[in-house]
């Protein structure tokens, strides 16, 4: 999909994504060059893409999204503290976003004992809305990805030692935070997998070489999430989302204090120079 043409129905998309950026919420009269679809999660692109691994996004963001880090880039401190803190807010967003996520799959067992499970369409709005959950996740932790990839790419030998040093701690804590916010995801997976629906297009299970039938996402293996007796350990499950979640909440807590020292340390830089 590097065209960026997808085979799918790119109407039905937009409309379902009300012809608007995802990510930053440009919308179609907005963008001049017209709205974009972007790929997200682990799936393979050669075929027709599941509707379900489309997002909707402005050219702008598709391109902070795509484009290779400028390694000669030489941001004045005003601009570098831009950075730092755009990269914030979107971990900010990105962490609510998992929270909810994480909220909706923590309700999904109960939600679908509440619908006969054999009548599509009882299940249609319960899938609607855990696939919209899903991709708005994934499309933020890329898109913190691709803010901490421009900063890791910035020259630390052209920045001043203190502020190279405050840099390295606020990437490293974010880079920590992804990996948590990742993991949440990732356990949400598989609860979705033990109520025996893809954590992609949440159709029933059924596997064709360990992808999905319906969308081609990989098969994830739940076998360490099992009792002895075979069934689905989704109090366990659940227990390990609570725990990267506070885990998470608090490495959010470090993430703004190493934002508040890149400040610090750029405004002394300004002051002196
Ligand atoms: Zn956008
Ligand atoms: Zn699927």
């Amino acid at each position: 999909m590097q065209s960026g043409e997808w085979s799918g129905d790119r109407k039905a998309v937009l409309e379902r994504d009300e012809h608007t950026c995802r990510r930053c919420g440009t919308t179609a009269q907005e963008a001049h060059a017209g709205l974009r679809l972007y790929p997200i999660g682990d799936i393979e692109l050669e075929d027709g893409v599941h509707e379900s691994a489309v997002v909707t996004v402005c050219p702008g963001c598709h391109d902070s999204l795509h484009s290779d880090p400028d390694p000669d880039l030489e941001p004045t401190p005003k601009q570098l503290f831009e950075f730092v803190r755009t990269a914030t807010e979107r971990e900010g967003v990105t962490v609510s976003a998992v929270a909810a996520f994480a909220s909706l799959v923590s309700g999904l067992r109960e939600t679908l004992e509440g619908v006969d499970t054999t009548d599509p369409d009882a299940v249609a709005d319960i899938a609607t809305e855990y696939r919209q959950a899903r991709r708005e996740v994934l499309l933020a932790i890329e898109s913190v990805d691709a803010d901490l990839e421009h900063l890791h790419a910035l020259d630390s030998d052209r920045l001043e030692p203190a502020v190279a040093d405050a840099l390295i701690e606020f990437r490293g804590t974010s880079m920590k935070l992804q990996s948590e916010l990742r993991g949440i995801v990732a356990l949400g997976e598989l609860v979705v997998t033990g109520l025996d629906r893809c954590p992609g297009c949440f159709d029933p299970l059924e596997f064709s070489n360990s992808r999905c039938a319906a969308c081609g996402l990989s098969q994830h293996d739940i076998d360490d999430w099992r009792d002895s007796d075979g069934s689905v350990a989704f109090g366990e499950l659940h227990g390990a989302i609570n725990e990267t979640l506070q885990t998470a909440s608090d490495t959010t807590e470090a993430l703004t204090e190493h934002t508040t020292a890149v400040a610090t340390e750029l405004r002394g830089e300004t002051n002196s120079s």
